[in-house]
């Protein structure tokens, strides 16, 4: 399985790729993952990008697509979450599959209106121990759990502006690949309000795996 996650941010492609990934055996690579990791470190790169992911802006194509390539041989079968964002990055994946023999088998695009988006990013928090992704009011992270002691923190880039400014470029930058794969014939559409187990079955039947 070769497949892409398009949508904006809080659409749930981090959630649904953590599903997908534990059912499907298929590999999880998010960018935004590489990038906060690459932050923690402290490394020289991760100070670079630091400025950009605090602000909601997206860190420069030639610098996101040497993180992301080396993931792409990493796994037989993966799911890409965050990866492309912009038709030069998408030219640049197109490229570098080329290269390898890979071919992309769906694009899977998740699609939900942007006052649902803001209020699922500002209520999210994450887990420092596990990773995984909960909702204050919808799915609030445990209490006294020894199975995800937390902490549950916010992103840095969860703050109204941030949120407002990740909008903007998605639906400015990102959203056009939506075009740039149905020509392709590889795009899938899939309505992301839906519970998340639902929209867990959709996209795995629109990847051709049963749900
Ligand atoms: P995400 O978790 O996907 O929302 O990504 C968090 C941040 O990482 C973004 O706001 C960007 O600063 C950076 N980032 C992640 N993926 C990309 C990408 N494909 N192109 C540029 N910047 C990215």
């Amino acid at each position: 399985m070769r497949v892409i996650l398009l949508g904006p941010q809080g659409a749930g492609k981090g959630t649904q790729a953590h599903r997908i990934a534990q059912q499907t055996g298929a590999k999880h690579i998010s960018t935004g993952d590489i990038v906060r990791a690459e932050i923690k470190s402290g490394s020289e790169l991760g100070q670079k990008v630091q400025d950009y992911n605090d602000r909601g802006e997206l860190v420069p194509d030639e610098i996101i697509v040497e993180m992301a390539k080396p993931y792409l041989t990493g796994a037989d079968s993966w799911l890409l979450d965050g990866f492309p964002r912009n038709e030069s990055q998408a030219r640049a994946l197109d490229a570098a599959l080329k290269e390898l023999g890979i071919e992309l088998d769906k694009v899977i695009a998740l699609e939900a209106p942007d006052d649902d988006l803001v209020k699922r990013l500002s209520g999210r928090r994450t887990s420092d121990s596990t990773g995984k992704i909960y909702h204050v009011e919808h799915d609030p992270p445990p209490e006294n759990s020894d199975e995800d002691p937390g902490p549950f923190v916010q992103r840095k880039d969860d703050t109204e502006d941030a949120i407002r400014r990740r909008l903007e470029i998605y639906h400015d930058q990102t959203e056009p690949l939506k075009d740039y794969y149905a020509e392709r014939g590889l795009l899938a559409t899939v309505d992301a309000t839906q519970e998340i187990s639902k929209v867990t079955d959709d996209v795995l039947k629109a990847v051709g795996e049963t749900a």
